[in-house]
């Protein structure tokens, strides 16, 4: 299995690094960005990005699962 990896920086993904890219930027993507490189892309904090994630899988999301 192939390991995704940030674009920006190189840091290995988690599912949700990767269910949040899809979610926020672009559903099919084939690359990525990291949680903290993200949070610099739309210029908010990681915090906010992490509530993101609790609530888009409190929504049910399929993307996180
Ligand atoms: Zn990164």
């Amino acid at each position: 299995m192939e390991v995704n990896k940030c674009r920006e920086c190189g840091k290995e993904l988690t599912h949700d690094e990767i269910g949040l890219y899809r979610r926020l930027v672009n559903r099919g993507a084939k690359d990525f960005l990291c949680i903290e490189c993200l949070a610099a892309y739309f210029r908010i904090s990681v915090d906010v990005l992490r509530k993101r994630i609790q609530t888009f899988k409190a929504d049910g999301c399929t993307l996180f699962f």
